[in-house]
């Protein structure tokens, strides 16, 4: 039974006072939801805020990114143990943002997710195929590379600690889902690409969630599909009732 993660991520949008207003309309909106795990991931500057105001609910925080190393010289990164200190719990790694617009690699996502794990954060690993490699027939191959030079990297027990997104680079932020179907078989293909590195076991349990234009109107019927454990929202993440109704799907 994989209980399904339903989680936001709020890219470069909102302030710390912002943030506070979001939770005080999302709270009671979820307190009943107990079919899932929620976690929202506002930008670093905002973890504060979000982890006081979820305090003592079913709600966690998780960060957008996270440096591989511990400390040191590294301009702009943050380090696990500093969104650990914060009581944040997650971060998501390799969003196609950040492969698109800050050179970020298979490798560094590999280094990132080990570094995720070693200071006790959940890592939430991006993957996802452009538009033209769904168009010329190779989403299964760029999966299986991106798979192969990042998570593959990982040690079983390692890997057991992981969440997959699949996030189709096509579908974010377009309004373009991916169809409950062609998700579900994606789902099926990383899966595939589990069970033969890590066996049946890692394959049955991995959470893969599926991100791309998630929205209330669209939330229950790609949460109808058994391969799809939960969902990664950007921007109906944004706003409290939009995102609480895709929580409560
Ligand atoms: C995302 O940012 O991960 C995402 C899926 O965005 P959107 O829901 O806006 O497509």
């Amino acid at each position: 039974m994989r209980i399904p993660i339903m989680s936001g991520n709020w890219k470069m949008y909102k302030t710390p006072a912002e943030t506070t207003a979001f939770f005080a309309k999302f709270r009671p909106l979820v307190e009943k939801s107990s079919h899932c795990e929620i976690v929202i991931c506002p930008p670093f500057t905002n973890l504060d805020a979000a982890v006081a105001a979820v305090k003592g609910s079913n709600i966690r925080v998780g960060a957008q990114n996270i440096g591989w190393a511990k400390e040191g010289a590294f301009t702009g990164e943050i380090s696990g143990p500093m969104i650990l200190a914060v009581g944040a719990s997650h971060a998501i790694i390799g969003h196609s943002e950040r492969r698109q617009y800050f050179n970020e690699t298979d490798e560094t996502v590999l280094k990132r997710t080990q570094a995720a794990l070693e200071f006790g954060l959940t890592p939430i690993v991006c993957v996802g195929e452009l538009l033209a490699d769904r168009e010329s027939g190779h989403t299964e191959a760029v999966l299986a590379a991106q798979f192969q030079k990042g998570i593959a990297g990982l040690t079983e027990q390692q890997f057991a600690k992981i969440v997959i997104a699949y996030e189709p680079v096509w579908a974010i932020g377009t309004g373009k889902t991916a169809t409950p179907e062609i998700a579900a078989d994606t789902h099926r293909a990383i899966r595939a690409q589990v069970r033969g590195k890590f066996g049946k076991d890692a394959a049955d349990s991995v959470r893969i969630l599926y991100g791309g234009s998630v929205k209330p109107d669209n939330a229950r019927i790609l949460m109808a599909q058994p391969e799809i454990d939960g969902v990664l929202v950007g921007g109906a993440a944004l706003d409290p009732v939009s995102f609480a109704s895709i929580v409560n799907f």
